[in-house]
């Protein structure tokens, strides 16, 4: 957990897009130290990499779309949150469409991807974003904070008006282990009515009963129902996880949100990082590099780094 990690060798997917409805192939290549997640368009020739990265959110309607140049990658956050799920820093994922494949609607099987080939170290340890003083926003809906906390937590409620939804509630220490139990195969959902909509105005095209749960006024749709009776909180906690990694280093601290989505996910890394005074960067430090090397890697502190980029180590 404190070294950076990548995957060990190339992966690949072929799915349907969610909006194009369209089959799109991805793979995910090991990525160098330092080198956080980026997206590669291979449909396009040059300038067609995107870099995981809040400040390259271009869109948050249905779904996180993030672009540079005029070119974009879209639906992202499953993929994202799996590589956070599954502690993978660095990776270079290539598609040949405009988005990420949709798979199951959840990020499960991005997680047996990522599984299936395994991940390694790569001798350099994370950074990490530790909150000092708590950071908010809210729209008319909804609300998205982050607190202190020794670790990673993420509490989240929804309140959605329909019979089977409601509120849910649900809060978590992150772990890998947690996020591969409980959160991994929540599936993204949506009402029959917004999905006419949106499929009669060319969108969501891919969307069907194999990658989403859909509800109409009264019932769920899918004739297996739901895989786990709080599955809608737990999806937008996935999401929330995904969106959350775009900071580019894990956070320690404590995210509470009241029905957030990709917007407010998105504005509550602007307004954190707009707010300096409210957090540090550290790094696992490994005495086995300090000049009287009495710390080993099972007994780390932290140094604080000055600044994102990592210069000037302090200790502390
Ligand atoms: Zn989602």
């Amino acid at each position: 957990m404190y070294q950076q990690r990548t995957i060990k060798c190339e992966i690949g997917c072929r799915n349907v897009g969610l909006h194009s409805g369209r089959k799109v192939s991805m793979k995910i290549r090991p990525g160098g130290v330092d080198s956080g997640i980026s997206f590669v368009r291979t449909d396009l020739n040059g300038n067609n990499i995107v870099k995981a990265d809040f400040q390259n959110v271009r869109g948050t309607t249905l779904a996180t779309t993030i672009g540079l140049n005029g070119i974009s990658v879209s639906t992202v956050e499953h993929l994202l949150s799996a590589f956070s799920g599954m502690g993978v820093d660095n990776a270079i994922v290539e598609v040949d469409s405009p988005e990420v494949p949709i798979m199951d609607g959840s990020s499960l099987p991005f997680v047996n991807l990522l599984k299936d080939v395994g991940t390694q170290t790569q001798g350099k340890c994370r950074k990490l974003l530790v909150i000092e003083k708590p950071v908010s926003v809210s729209d008319r809906d909804g609300s998205a904070k982050i607190v202190p906390s020794a670790e990673f937590r993420i509490t989240y409620d929804i309140d959605f008006e329909h019979p089977l939804i409601g509120k849910q509630s649900y809060d978590m220490t992150f772990s890998d282990e947690v996020y591969e139990r409980e959160i991994c195969a929540a599936r993204t959902f949506g009402f029959l009515k917004d999905v006419e909509y949106l499929q009669a105005k060319g969108l969501a095209l891919g969307g069907s009963l194999k990658n989403a749960v859909v509800l109409d006024e009264r019932r769920i749709i899918n004739k297996d129902g739901l895989r786990c009776h709080d599955e809608f909180v737990k999806h937008k906690i996935l999401d929330a996880i995904g969106d959350l990694s775009l900071l580019g280093m894990p956070i320690i601290g404590h995210f509470i949100a009241y029905k957030s989505g990709h917007k407010l996910n998105n504005l509550l890394l602007k307004e954190l990082m707009e707010h300096k005074e409210c957090w540090k960067v550290v790094t696992y430090y490994n005495g086995k590099n300090d000049q009287d090397g009495n710390m080993s890697l099972n007994v780390p502190s932290f140094k604080i780094l000055d600044s994102i980029n990592n210069q000037k180590p302090v200790m502390y």
